[in-house]
């Protein structure tokens, strides 16, 4: 664990030191769970969303995009369920003054039961050296059948009081794990209470005439409201998907885990509407391809698992998290739920409007079903910076610290470095800069020594380094370096776009899904 919160510790600093990310308002001392992206921030989580819009909406004929306001008619959230519902689960430790969310308090004490899973395969993989089978270790070990049992069991109880709003069970619960205040070690709990997470504002000018109005808690609701324009003038026949990323916000009880769990995010969605009955085969469908799409950046596959849920959200006949190894351990990334006909049926009774889908085939209209795929960006970056960051010990001793992104998503793709600030190097270094510019976002570096330079992009997560020296002069050749090998070859110049665009190119990346 502490190892664990060594390396969270890192990644926020590293975020930081190299232009990732910022508290927010920094110089009023930060705004909490409020983040900005600076320079390199901006470029990772632009690609990280380019590389999703790219996947879902122009690899899929009948995948569409839109971009709907963050404002929304406020009869939505009523339609949606949110006013109502969307809640979590409150309770305050009354010594040290803390606010936690009930259900986290219960997953967090499930995810240490897992964590002691973990001990006992490393240690048995230990013992039994080559011949160790995990999956037969994992099925068969009492000590460990007993903590799967133990917490698929409080799981289950959790989600039936939730689902009950039995939320006195879900303190006796916290009571009977004797759950302590994480900060200060105490058991002297509150009551559980509900929290409507939606923050509010007011539309116009004067008291009387303003309308209360709330900050989107996701772009989902943006896409159903839509639903009917977009399938008329898009002449769209089911199935078919529509997509949008953008801001979401929700004042969230806890957001104490850097950009995991902020108030303003941004979140990646589709939805796609299907034929009623189908729901099983499509969720079956987006749970897999959503996965490939994960594996696709080589970040290992074992740092993945899927998570079917207990408790159903009012909505949902079906969900699953695409849950990932964050520093503090296995947290969902994404969501897929089988939403049925939950939300264009509200939507027609609140509107009045008929929002069905005329299906010649079966010649008769009805209410789609929708299968929806949600992925936070913000936590996406978390995955993909937190688990590049890496330091290395090197043949001579030393170590360095690298940022190993997958290239496709490195927000510098190549530094042109002049081994010396004289005799025309940085000029011909400029020239290459010009050049490769139209193609990668390309940096220039004249300052120290190339040794340095090279670490300074490493850290940076870049992942070429070009070197122009005296020869260069000669021949028009050039070292490019790999981050991640520092292996370094001598090419020509006009071969560098080519030797680039091979590792960065999305078609590559993708094609592995
Ligand atoms: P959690 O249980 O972690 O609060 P959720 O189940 O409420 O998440 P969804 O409503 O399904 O999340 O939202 C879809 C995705 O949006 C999540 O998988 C997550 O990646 C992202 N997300 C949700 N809340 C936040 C937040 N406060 N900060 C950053 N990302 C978020």
């Amino acid at each position: 664990m502490a190892k664990n919160d060594d390396q969270f510790k890192k990644v926020i600093s590293h975020a930081k030191e190299y232009g990732y990310v910022f508290q927010s308002s920094e110089i009023y001392d930060g705004l909490s769970a409020v983040y900005d992206y600076a320079q390199n921030g901006v470029e990772l989580k632009k690609n990280i969303r380019d590389y999703w819009w790219k996947a879902m909406v122009q690899m899929n004929e009948n995948i569409v995009g839109i971009d709907a306001a963050i404002f929304m008619h406020p009869t939505t959230w009523k339609a949606s369920g949110h006013v109502d519902a969307f809640n979590d689960p409150l309770i305050d430790n009354k010594d040290s003054k803390k606010r936690y969310r009930a259900d986290v308090l219960i997953e967090d004490y499930v995810g240490k039961l897992d964590t002691k899973i973990e001990k006992e395969v490393a240690k048995a993989a230990k013992r039994f050296g080559d011949a160790f089978d995990k999956a037969q270790f994992l099925a068969t070990n009492p000590r460990v059948l007993q903590y799967k049992e133990k917490g698929a069991a409080i799981l289950k109880r959790m989600g039936q009081s939730l689902e009950k709003e039995d939320l006195a069970d879900v303190k006796a619960l916290i009571e009977e794990l004797g759950i302590a205040c994480p900060e200060s070690g105490s058991k002297n709990w509150t009551d559980v209470k509900q929290f409507n997470l939606m923050f509010g504002t007011k539309l116009g000018a004067s008291a009387d005439s303003a309308m209360d109005l709330y900050l989107r808690p996701e772009t989902a609701q943006g896409i159903f409201v839509n639903f009917l324009n977009v399938q008329k003038t898009g002449r769209l026949k089911i199935p078919f998907g529509i997509a949008q990323t953008g801001k979401a916000f929700r004042n969230e009880i806890v957001a104490r885990q850097f950009i995991f769990r902020m108030r303003e995010f941004e979140q990646m969605e589709m939805q796609f509407f299907i034929k009623p009955g189908t729901q099983q085969e499509w969720y079956e469908h987006w749970k897999e391809a959503r996965m490939k799409w994960h594996l696709s950046l080589g970040m290992g596959e074992d740092n993945y698992r899927f998570h079917d849920h207990e408790k159903l959200a009012h909505y949902a006949d079906a969900a699953a998290d695409i849950e990932f190894r964050f520093p503090f351990g296995f947290k969902e990334l994404e969501g897929i739920h089988s939403r049925t006909d939950f939300d264009l049926s509200q939507h027609e009774e609140f509107s009045g409007k008929k929002l069905q889908y005329f299906d010649h085939e079966e010649n008769k209209s009805y209410v789609p079903y929708v299968l929806e795929t949600s992925i936070g960006l913000d936590r996406m970056f978390l995955a993909v910076f937190s688990n590049s960051l890496k330091e290395e010990e090197l043949e001579n001793g030393t170590t360095r610290v690298v940022l190993k992104l997958p290239a496709v998503l490195a927000p510098t793709k190549a530094a042109v470095l002049p081994l010396v600030k004289k005799d025309g190097l940085p000029e011909v270094a400029r020239k290459i800069v010009d050049d490769l510019k139209w193609d990668f976002n390309v940096a220039y570096d004249e300052k120290d020594a190339v040794g340095r330079r090279y670490r300074r992009q490493d850290a940076a997560g870049t992942p070429f380094c070009i070197t122009v020296d005296h020869d260069t002069l000669e021949d028009n050749s050039v070292t490019i370096r790999h981050r991640d090998t520092m292996e370094q070859k001598r090419v020509k110049i006009e071969e560098l776009r080519a030797i680039i665009k091979q590792e960065v190119d999305m078609r590559s990346w993708l094609m592995k899904m």
